[in-house]
């Protein structure tokens, strides 16, 4: 059985809370992290059409001989071209993916961005909730919406998303958004959740915490994310920090690191802010 705790999404499928992502990887590059992961036990992955790996993870995945039920595997729908989006498009979108990643499902579809000045995303969302019950997709949700974006899409469709996967790490711990996912029951997922190791890992406290412990600051990072209850998916092509990332469930940080870290917040992004962000 997996020592990876999961987590449970509102539509009562299980999301274990500690995946790995493949963001930046080439597609062969991909197949072998990701088989290194699965070997190291990692059972979710977490894609995206645009990432252009979708071949190299969905060969990892039958490679690994690991049952399908034992995966979870989460892909996005690119949808930042100049296309107005429509029903058709978005379903020939994830057949893509499907056919791409050789499975008949995955676990969890996301929206890559909200793109919301065009307001298409109402329209994708609606088919997306088609495809979940279809059986094509075991959970949907979005990613990079922010509350007015994920309140439209619950009034307008009456369904709320399962997930957002949002960038979060201690420099940028979105307590609002959070607030607001707690409030509506929807999963809160952490991009970047080691702030792509660029400064985080080197931050004081961080590594004051890891030296108490007897771990490394991106282990302190991680039980951080896991202790606030986010779904964490830290990427690493280097084997031996594939092993390191997954070993987080022997320790414990104690309230004084808790408050240590909330300390640590100044809304610092790494990446793009959603509000009036188009991709083309
Ligand atoms: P991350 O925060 O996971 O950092 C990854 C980088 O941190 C690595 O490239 C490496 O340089 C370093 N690192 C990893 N493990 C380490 C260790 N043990 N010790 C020291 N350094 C270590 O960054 P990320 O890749 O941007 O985010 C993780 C995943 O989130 C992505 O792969 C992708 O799946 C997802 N993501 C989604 C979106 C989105 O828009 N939905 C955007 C960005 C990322």
């Amino acid at each position: 059985m997996s020592k990876v705790p999961s987590l449970t999404l509102n539509n009562g499928v299980a999301m274990p809370q500690l995946g790995f992502g493949v963001w930046q990887v080439p597609d062969d590059e991909a197949a072998k992290a990701v088989g290194a992961a699965l070997e190291a036990g990692y059972r979710s992955i977490d894609t995206a059409a645009i990432y252009e790996n979708e071949e190299g993870t969905g060969r990892a995945v039958a490679a690994s001989g690991i049952a399908r039920e034992e995966l979870f595997i989460t892909t996005k729908l690119w949808n930042g071209s100049s296309v107005t989006w429509t029903r058709d498009a978005v379903l020939r979108e994830f057949d893509a993916s499907l056919k791409k990643l050789g499975l008949d499902h995955v676990d969890l579809y996301l929206i890559h961005w909200p793109r919301a000045m065009r307001e298409d995303y109402l329209t994708i969302w609606k088919t997306f909730t088609e495809i979940e019950q279809s059986g094509r997709a075991k959970a949907v949700g979005v990613s990079n919406f922010k509350a007015p974006q994920l309140s439209r899409v619950i009034e307008e469709s009456g369904v709320v998303p399962a997930v957002n996967q949002v960038e979060l790490h201690p420099q940028l711990q979105q307590a609002e958004l959070r607030a607001f996912h707690a409030e509506h029951g929807i999963r809160t997922e952490a991009w970047s959740p080691l702030g792509q190791g660029k400064g985080l890992l080197e931050v004081p406290t961080v590594v004051a915490i890891a030296q108490k412990h007897g771990r490394t600051p991106a282990q302190v990072v991680l039980r951080w994310h896991l202790q606030t209850g986010n779904v964490v998916i830290p990427k690493s092509v280097t084997p031996s920090r594939i092993a390191e990332n997954f070993d987080v469930f022997g320790f414990e940080l104690d309230d004084e690191d808790m408050l240590a870290m909330a300390a640590l917040d100044e809304g610092k992004r790494l990446g793009p802010d959603p509000d009036g962000f188009d991709w083309n």
